[in-house]
Parts: C-alpha cells; sequence; structure tokens
C-alpha cells in the first residue's frame, strides 16, 4: 500500500522498527473500521448517468441497465383507477428517455425486487427537478410512507398539502368523508373504525383522525380493505 511504504521511508527519528506490527494492526483497525463504514453508508450513496427506457406508470420506471426503479415515498394510481394514464403521462413527460440521478435510503430493494429510489432530472434549463415530489406536488402521487425508508417523507407531506389545496390531480376530484378514521403511526395507514386490520393495531401506535382528509394531510395513506 502507497501510504505504507511513505511511512516507512519517512526518517526514523525516535520510531523504533519494533513498533511496526503494532502500528500495522492499527491500521488494519481503521481500514476496516472505514471498509464497514462504506458499507453502512452505501445504500444511500446517489448513482448518476442512467438512462429512463421505458416508464411502467406514475411510480415505476425501466432504466436502461435493466432494472426495475420504484419510486419512494409515492404512490401513483394502478392501472384502471382514476388519474393511472394522466399520472403515467406525466411520469414520461419528465424523465422517458433522459438521464436520471438516483438517491437511496435505508433499503436497496423492495419485495419485488425493484430498486428503490429518488429520482432527480434535469429540466431544458439545467434544473434539478425531484421526480418523486413532483408527482405529488401536481396531483398525481399520494404521500406513501413506508418506514425505515422515509427521508423526505416531511418533504412529501407538505406538496400533497399543497396539491390538496389546489385541488390539482386526483384532488380535483376527491370527495372528503365526513367520517372518522383510525391510523396506525408504525405503518402509516389509515382506516375505517370499523375495519378488520383496525384491531391489529397496538395501542400506542393508534391516532385518531376527525376525517380522512386531516389523516391525508398529515401523511398518512388508506388502507387498501376498507378504502376509507
Ligand atoms: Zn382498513
Amino acid at each position: 500500500m502507497k501510504r505504507e511504504s511513505k511511512f516507512v521511508r519517512k526518517p526514523l527519528g525516535n520510531f523504533s522498527p519494533f513498533r511496526l506490527p503494532f502500528v500495522a494492526a492499527i491500521f488494519l483497525v481503521l481500514f476496516a473500521f472505514a471498509s464497514q463504514r462504506q458499507l453502512i453508508r452505501q445504500p444511500k450513496e446517489a448513482r448518476s448517468g442512467l438512462k429512463v427506457i421505458k416508464v411502467i406508470d406514475g411510480d415505476t420506471v425501466v432504466l436502461s441497465d435493466g432494472r426495475t426503479v420504484r419510486y419512494i415515498g409515492i404512490d401513483t394510481p394502478e392501472f384502471g383507477q382514476p388519474f393511472y394514464e394522466a399520472a403515467k403521462n406525466f411520469n414520461r413527460n419528465l424523465v422517458e428517455n433522459k438521464l436520471v440521478d438516483l438517491e437511496f435510503d435505508v433499503e436497496r430493494y423492495d419485495h419485488y425486487g425493484r430498486l428503490l429510489a429518488y429520482v432527480f432530472v434535469r429540466d431544458k434549463s439545467g434544473r434539478r427537478i425531484f421526480v418523486n415530489g413532483e408527482m405529488i406536488r401536481n396531483g398525481f402521487a399520494r404521500t406513501y410512507t413506508k418506514p425505515p425508508n422515509v427521508k423526505y417523507s416531511d418533504l412529501f407531506v407538505k406538496l400533497q398539502r399543497e396539491a390538496m389545496a389546489s385541488h390539482r390531480g386526483l384532488w380535483s376530484v376527491y370527495k372528503p368523508t365526513r367520517l372518522a378514521v383510525v391510523g396506525n403511526k408504525r405503518t402509516k395507514v389509515f382506516h375505517r373504525p370499523n375495519c378488520s386490520l383496525v384491531r391489529k393495531i397496538s395501542h400506542q401506535n393508534l391516532v385518531y383522525f376527525q376525517n380522512a382528509e386531516k389523516a391525508l394531510a398529515e401523511g398518512f395513506q388508506p388502507c387498501r380493505v376498507c378504502q376509507p
């Protein structure tokens, strides 16, 4: 190693060659520590220069290296749901055939094996656009807070409030229910009070909202079973 040979060639002074194994051991420990830190930090590293070759829907794309990317922290309408095409087209206009930068959170893949990422792209004037955030801000996605991948969840909630207040995209047809709903602080999902899943929520994770709109404004997403 370059560093070590330099060290040995230095004038000895009061340096004893007998200390060399000791010094080497310190280097080894430092090196091991550094590489471990690297491993811990690795999931959050940024990757750049990948091209989006296909847009699947509002929150999923395919990269030029063949991997499928699922945007973190957002959920867009599924096929057959209102605004499915609109969300897909909006996403397509942002990223299709463009180079993107990826940023990661704690988990690198979801259980479908899709790469989980925050996606950034540059517009024509070179401005950096946060794709996940833009989808929410324009009302084509809901927040989808799924711990431990919560790096930008506060921002997403803020952007969703903005989209709801301006009745953008899917919020333009949203009819807020007057019914009280029950949230789970851990999963960030909210339910109708009579949903069977409510009984499974532990006491310390229960949170009550006056209505669905209030739960959405706090970044909770509706349960797919009881659809509050
Ligand atoms: Zn439910």
